[in-house]
């Protein structure tokens, strides 16, 4: 692989906080998105204590210019952005009935049009340097969720961007693969027990009692897919959607 650069946004936390961790171990330059910069402290000091090299950086992925410039700046400070992991992700859930036009928007906003801002953003780079790799998280929501008309809406509609993103950049040397993850823990699992009125444990412990492998998933586990498709090895895999739940049924 090239000298490589990877970006991943919604790196402050949770799978996206592992994802910049393990990609960084794995010898990439990562830049860390997320809404506010001082939130990546974290992360960043993480990957720098292992030896890496990371860079903060606040930016709304739902919005072009500061999209635009999060990626100008990337480029400056690290070099050309050869990675892309578009993490950054909120939930609005409701019934339908109670669902408001600004729960709809937001969810869409930040998954579908901020993967679609910085895949567009990012492909220049990747093309000139015919290397890429595009990674989206999608979820188990996809196939359809009680509570969520937009997040499902919106992680299917991941699935579409990357099979095209795929078919368009191939033939640059870019892939484009999704993740669909079940149950991870994370603050995202933990807002919801709170929403729907339970404990974490609680939560926890129905959910893996429909889990095949018996457990909850833990943020490394999705980190480790993301390191199997950003690979140079992984180059004739592209345009999939691998559900990393625990088991076959979703
Ligand atoms: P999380 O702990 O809530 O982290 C999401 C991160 O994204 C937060 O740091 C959040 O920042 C950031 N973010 C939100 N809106 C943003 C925006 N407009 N621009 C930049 N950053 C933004 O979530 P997670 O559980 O790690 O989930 C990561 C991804 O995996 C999401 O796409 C999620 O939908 C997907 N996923 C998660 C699960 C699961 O079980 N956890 C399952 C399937 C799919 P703030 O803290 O400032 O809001």
């Amino acid at each position: 692989m090239p000298d490589s650069v990877a970006i991943v946004t919604g790196a402050a936390r949770g799978i996206g906080a592992a994802t910049a961790r393990r990609l960084a171990a794995d010898g990439h330059a990562v830049a860390v998105i997320d809404l506010d910069e001082k939130s990546c402290a974290d992360t960043v000091s993480a990957i720098e204590s292992a030896g890496g090299k990371a860079l903060a950086i606040g930016a709304d992925v739902s919005d072009p210019d500061q999209v635009q410039s999060a990626v100008d700046r990337v480029s400056a400070e690290l070099g050309a952005p050869l990675v892309l992991v578009n993490n950054a992700g909120v939930l609005r859930d409701n019934m339908l009935f109670k669902m408001s036009e600004d729960d709809w928007d937001t969810v869409m906003n930040v998954h579908l049009r901020g993967a679609f801002l910085m895949s567009r953003a990012v492909q220049k780079h990747m093309v000139e340097a015919k290397f890429g790799r595009i990674v989206n998280l999608s979820s188990t929501s996809a196939l359809g969720n009680r509570g969520q008309a937009n997040y499902s809406t919106a992680k299917a509609g991941l699935q579409g961007l990357t099979k095209t993103l795929s078919i368009e950049l191939g033939k640059y040397g870019v892939t484009a693969n999704a993740i669909a993850p079940g149950f991870i823990a994370t603050d995202m699992t933990k807002a919801t027990a709170e929403r729907v009125g339970v404990s974490f444990e609680e939560f926890s412990k129905a959910a893996v009692g429909s889990i095949p492998v018996a457990r909850a998933g833990e943020p490394d586990d999705i980190a480790n897919t993301v390191s199997f498709f950003v690979d140079e090895r992984s180059s004739f895999v592209s345009g999939q959607v691998i559900y990393v739940a625990g088991g076959p049924k979703v």
